[in-house]
């Protein structure tokens, strides 16, 4: 999987891509992220991406030349086929596993995060195939948000996620919560681990934890069961 990342800040993806799972994928090749700065499709003397909003709003808005001309070129990097676009929008579709699901049956993926007030509409009708939200709240840009859909999506890609880790195990892959997990001590402060989870008996170990995931779900998370 080849993510595509069109983003006014580069810098920002450094570090959460730097460690751990994320690098160890890039590593392995089995995705690789490259970027697209925006300011590299600015005009004028100061490179500016964007002005001020018709309308009279206060704030400030990404200018649809300097957009579009990002998302072709980084579109051209994709010989041969033809990447979804995404743009990151607290306007989306709510991201979930089963959108995560979908992506990661992608070859590529080219990821639009917008800045300050958003991005001139005309832009946007123009080339996204797909606006994405994380939540029903504002960020101040689509990077945190594109951030954890990189993520996301690449633990569903087999190889990323080592056998002891593997995405069956989580929350949402069954349409569940996942279970109350312990580690060591057995004991600790007064609070026991369950029974059943040192039994050994790995039948009845299964069986708890599946009983536990609905009940938590029920709890917690009600309409998932729905
Ligand atoms: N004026 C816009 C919000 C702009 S926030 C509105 O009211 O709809 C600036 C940028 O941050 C957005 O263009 C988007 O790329 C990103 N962003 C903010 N909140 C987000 C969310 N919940 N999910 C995904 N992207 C978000």
């Amino acid at each position: 999987m080849i993510f595509e990342i069109v983003t006014l800040f580069p810098g920002m993806f450094e570090s959460p891509f730097n460690d751990s799972i994320i690098k160890r994928a890039v590593e392995k090749e089995l995705i690789s992220i490259g970027f697209t700065d925006l300011r590299d499709f600015g005009t004028g003397p100061r490179r500016s991406v964007d002005d001020y909003p018709y309308g009279g709003d206060p704030g400030m808005l990404m200018c649809p030349g300097p957009v579009v001309e990002a998302v072709k070129s980084a579109k051209a990097k994709f010989a041969g086929h033809k990447p979804k676009v995404l743009f990151m929008s607290p306007q989306g579709e709510p991201f979930s596993h089963a959108i995560a699901t979908e992506f990661a049956q992608e070859k590529s993926l080219v990821i639009l995060c917008g800045r300050y007030k958003g991005i001139d509409q005309r832009a946007l009708d123009l080339c996204v195939d797909r606006e994405i939200s994380v939540g029903d709240f504002v960020l101040s840009g689509g990077e945190i948000p594109a951030m954890a859909v990189v993520d996301a999506v690449s633990r569903l890609i087999p190889g990323v996620l080592g056998n002891g880790e593997s995405a069956g195990q989580d929350s949402f892959f069954d349409g569940l919560l996942s279970p109350p997990q312990y580690t060591r001590p057995e004991e600790f402060e007064g609070i026991k681990v369950p029974d059943i989870l040192i039994s050994g008996h790995h039948e009845n170990i299964r069986k708890w934890q599946k009983e536990t995931a609905v009940e938590i779900t029920r709890r917690k998370r009600p309409d998932l069961l729905r």
